[in-house]
């Protein structure tokens, strides 16, 4: 049976790289932290627009599942098949459709390929004197038909936004194989409902985006980096407010790390923690002008008012990515603790410290030698709550994954947060949505699914709740 599809898409697909080789095949099975593992007929790698909608007319026409992938850097499994298809259909590898289309200086927008690594378009960008601001510590694998699938959040959201606010326009192939094209420059246009929008979040289940218009900026020419020891994250907060009040949209990033985190990456990056603490705060005032000599005075002089004194400036480039290291290399540190289980979740900035507070004697009443990672964009409030079970091996530690999750997230939902603020649902977290959207919102959501993917062969058994996708 795949024989026969491989056979029939080989003739009609003259520009995608087929790859059916099950051990070229392994890496796109196996997501990033080897959580989701699961088989395909084979990994099909279009180069153009027309090959991904021959292919999508073809997979609709024979009911065959499909399963795009960008980067393959994401955290829920969305992008590896669902075990349930039972090693049935495609997956779609977007990454060598990765042309630049487009710069657009006069009205700030670049036109990229979905398959573009993010880390190239804030490279064109810089070289055109321009900044593309989404920025994550998985920017040199992850793809902006990704980013935009998942909503991508990461380090200046707090200034910027999520990936949903700097999608200009979108070209999407819809499991059908029409295409539906909608690449503008506009910063305004009111002209009904919004694709960008729709498809924006949508983790690969409306259709495959093959090309996006994403907004610039002008690139921060004066940054100052600071990191401060707090005592605890009420203080963290208040540091937040005053910083937020005084340099106001020039706060582009406000991170928090707990020092257990912090003391996981030192010892990964090599550095010396900067300050001794209980809590760490990293933040960037930038400013477009190229010399604005007395941000860093009047950082001291907030710092001092919020009694924060024990905390470091970068004096130069190599201080500040030193300090940015420290914060990037928390996740790749982490794996040295084993297999962790992992939380995405927003809270309303005044309920994270008695989200936290609450949080972790929960947790270590039911798991008494567990150990927690906290880190995250404090700036927008969103953490990654990370529970580590020291004496449990392995993947062996997702098997209490369900429980520690029903301790999380319900405390969560108890402070009115949300339970995916950047990563997605994915196939980890599709049960939970019935908690988190109402009755009317998964009608909705179900409605747009059997109206774009009526034979549901959209990255089947992702984002909502299994069985009865459409
Ligand atoms: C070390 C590390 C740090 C991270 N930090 C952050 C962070 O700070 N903020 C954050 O938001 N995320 C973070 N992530 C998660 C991840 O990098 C993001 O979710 C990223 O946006 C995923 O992009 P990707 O190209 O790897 O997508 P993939 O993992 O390949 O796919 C993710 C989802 O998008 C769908 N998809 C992919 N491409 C397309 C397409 N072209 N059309 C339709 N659907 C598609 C897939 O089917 C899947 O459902 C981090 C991950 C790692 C490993």
């Amino acid at each position: 049976m795949p024989a026969q599809h491989l056979n029939a898409l080989s003739l009609i697909l003259p520009n995608t790289r087929f790859i059916t080789d099950k051990s070229d095949m392994a890496v796109f099975c196996i997501d990033q932290r080897a959580r989701f593992q699961a088989d395909a007929w084979a990994v099909l790698q279009p180069s153009t627009v027309s090959d991904v909608q021959a292919l999508m007319r073809y997979c609709f026409h024979e009911n065959i599942p499909v399963t795009p992938q960008g980067g393959n850097t994401g955290l829920c499994g969305g992008a590896t098949p669902h075990a349930r298809l039972g090693g049935k259909g495609f997956i779609v590898s977007l990454s060598r459709l990765n042309a630049l289309r487009e710069l657009n200086l006069a009205d700030n927008a670049i036109t990229v390929e979905a398959g573009m690594v993010l880390a190239q378009v804030q490279a064109i960008a810089q070289k055109a004197e321009r900044f593309f601001p989404l920025s994550l510590a998985s920017e040199g694998s992850c793809q902006i038909g990704g980013n935009i699938a998942c909503n991508a959040g990461g380090l200046n959201v707090v200034r910027y936004g999520t990936m949903r606010d700097l999608v200009l326009g979108l070209e999407t192939v819809l499991p059908s194989g029409e295409l539906v094209s909608h690449l503008q420059p506009l910063h305004k246009n009111t002209t009904g409902y919004a694709w960008q929008q729709q498809i924006t979040g949508s983790e690969g289940t409306l259709g495959i985006i093959t090309a996006a218009t994403l907004k610039l900026f002008a690139p921060p020419r004066s940054v100052l980096t600071a990191w401060a020891g707090i005592d605890n994250i009420q203080a963290a907060l208040s540091l937040l407010a005053a910083v937020k009040n005084y340099f106001a949209e020039r706060l582009s990033s406000f991170e928090i790390i707990s020092n257990d985190a912090l003391q996981l990456s030192a010892g990964y990056s090599r550095l010396n923690p900067p300050v001794s603490a209980v809590w760490h705060v990293l933040m960037e005032i930038s400013d477009s002008l190229p010399c604005v000599s007395n941000h860093q005075e009047q950082l001291f002089e907030v710092l001092s008012d919020a009694d924060c004194f024990n905390a470091v400036i970068a004096q130069s480039e190599q201080e500040r990515q030193n300090l940015w290291k420290l914060r990037e290399n928390i996740s790749a540190a982490q794996r040295n603790l084993g297999a962790s289980i992992k939380h995405d979740i927003s809270l309303p900035i005044a309920a994270v410290a008695d989200f936290i507070a609450e949080c972790q004697p929960i947790i270590q009443q039911a798991y008494p030698h567990a150990n927690i990672v906290v880190f995250g964009h404090l700036g927008d409030g969103s953490l990654h709550y990370n529970v580590f079970l020291p004496e449990v091996l392995g993947n062996d530690v997702y098997r209490f994954e369900e429980h520690i999750n029903i301790l999380v997230y319900e405390c969560v939902l108890k402070h009115s947060g949300s339970i995916a603020a950047e990563h997605g649902i994915g196939q980890i977290k599709n049960h939970w949505l019935p908690r988190v959207r109402t009755a009317e919102e998964i009608a909705w959501m179900r409605s747009q699914k059997h109206f774009f993917d009526p034979n549901n062969i959209m990255n089947p058994g992702k984002l909502l709740p299994s069985e009865t996708d459409v």
